[in-house]
């Protein structure tokens, strides 16, 4: 399969039609951006790592009965993936709290939670994807039901259940995540990616950051970081 026309460019991934009008392909960028497109740098190489980090767990979730829009891996950072009409929600699972959660609440960076939080925020730049509530997502039309949102938030936590064991196998703590989803013939697919761009992981033993917090606050070896989680989730 071929890429054809640019359909979008995003952030972390470009977007291309296929001769299939069904199918598109993400092309992973090498490019890093952070607090909303303010910071921005690139990594030679991560695009290709994410491309892999993704599909091994699209793969993963999709043996767990999870529905995603992984199709097939294509290349170093080529994914075909589902045509999908995307949700304007990330929803966001936590299991410790940290970042905008510990900033926001005064909970502290670390600390375990009671149990897992699922959280909204309406995808728009523009705003600087604020936080909403089940009503805000309604009157913003972002979905057509309660129910959508209800789904939303079951996959979620289903997603978290096969992710949390799967990274603690490989001493990994998954702190948090971000998910987004698309609409396919009337289905919920989880779509978008799974990498170290979107998710949170600590070494289990030493708590050290293997994610996109190396580059959001300048730690270093972002690279090597990404290659020990793709490392570990082959491993
Ligand atoms: N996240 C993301 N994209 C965003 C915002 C957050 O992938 O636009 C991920 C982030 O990597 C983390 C989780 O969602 O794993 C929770 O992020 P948080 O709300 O703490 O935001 P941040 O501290 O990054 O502003």
């Amino acid at each position: 399969m071929e890429k054809l026309e640019q359909l979008y460019e995003g952030k972390g991934k470009k977007l291309y039609k296929t001769s299939d009008s069904k199918l598109v392909i993400s092309e992973f960028k090498d490019d890093l951006t952070a607090f909303n497109a303010k910071k921005r740098g690139s990594e030679s190489g991560k695009g290709a790592l994410n491309c892999k980090i993704s599909s091994e767990i699209f793969k993963l979730l999709e043996k767990n009965g999870i529905k995603t829009h992984y199709v097939e891996t294509l290349d170093d950072n080529l994914m075909l993936c589902k045509l999908v009409e995307i949700i304007p929600i990330e929803v966001v699972v936590r299991n410790i709290a940290t970042g905008s959660l510990s900033k926001r609440l005064g909970i502290k960076e670390g600390e375990v939670l009671p149990f897992t939080l699922v959280e909204f925020y309406y995808k728009d730049d523009s705003l600087g994807d604020p936080i909403i509530n089940d009503e805000h997502a309604l009157i913003l039309k972002c979905v057509s039901s309660l129910e959508v949102l209800d789904k939303l938030r079951e996959i979620g936590r289903k997603v978290n259940d096969v992710l949390r064991p799967f990274f603690d196998s490989k001493n990994l703590n998954l702190i948090d995540f971000k998910l987004e989803f698309g609409m396919c013939d009337g289905e919920i697919l989880l779509a978008d990616e799974i990498t170290p761009d979107s998710c949170r992981f600590w070494d289990k033993d030493t708590n050290e950051k293997l994610d996109k917090d190396r580059f959001r606050q300048d730690l270093g070896n972002v690279k090597m970081a990404y290659e020990e989680v793709l490392k570990r989730i082959l491993g």
